[in-house]
């Protein structure tokens, strides 16, 4: 069955290494994905890492697509970019959680829906605590809202004051053929 287009949230996130090239390549390898295409991207943050052990400062955003793919062959395309880009997992669902990685891609929200499975839970179960994550996602959903209906700048205003995410005012490029020509 073919799906419809469906406009889907990633949330990207890198600690390690040449952390604005993993965004890029994540982007562009999210893009030559059959059935999705990047449509926006937001600016890039610096944030202080949240839990795990001690690591050093990630780079965030989120890339706006619009996708064919349902919600668990999105997460199954977002698990191969990780992989192909280095990220070990060292143990599955287990010690690598939180740690540092070259490259982390969720799945922060797939239009208005909910999911709620063993492997998969739409909205990210932790996107409304975590300001690394929505101010990125403001930016490519403007007006969007939870499935709740809670617009996202509400949920954003609930954690205020944003502490450590700090634009460090450089754009992760469309990919090429997303450029109008
Ligand atoms: P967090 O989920 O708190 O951001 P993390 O990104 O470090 O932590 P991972 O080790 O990358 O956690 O992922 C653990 C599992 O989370 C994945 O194997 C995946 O099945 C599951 N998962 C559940 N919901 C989502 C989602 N919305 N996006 C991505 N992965 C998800
Ligand atoms: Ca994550
Ligand atoms: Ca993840």
């Amino acid at each position: 069955m073919r799906l419809r287009e469906e406009f889907a949230f990633i949330g990207v996130g890198s600690n390690l290494g040449d952390r604005l090239g993993y965004l890029q390549d994540a982007v562009d390898l999210l893009e030559l994905d059959a059935r999705t295409r990047v449509d926006a991207v937001s600016g890039v943050y610096e944030t202080e890492p949240v839990g795990g052990p001690e690591q050093g400062p990630y780079l965030n955003m989120a890339v706006r697509v619009a996708t064919r793919r349902s919600p668990r062959r999105l997460l199954g395309v977002c698990a191969r970019i990780e992989a192909r880009l280095g990220r070990v997992r060292r143990n599955q669902g287990g010690e690598d959680r939180w740690g540092p990685r070259t490259v982390d891609l969720d799945i922060l929200l797939y239009g208005r829906r909910r999911v709620r499975r063993p492997d998969l839970v739409v909205p990210h179960p932790r996107l409304c605590e975590r300001a690394f994550a929505l101010v990125p996602l403001i930016e490519v959903a403007p007006g969007m809202a939870l499935p709740d209906g809670t617009s996202l700048a509400t949920a954003l205003a609930r954690i205020a004051p944003v502490e450590g995410v700090r634009a460090v005012g450089t754009q992760v490029r469309l990919p090429a053929s997303r450029v109008a020509p």
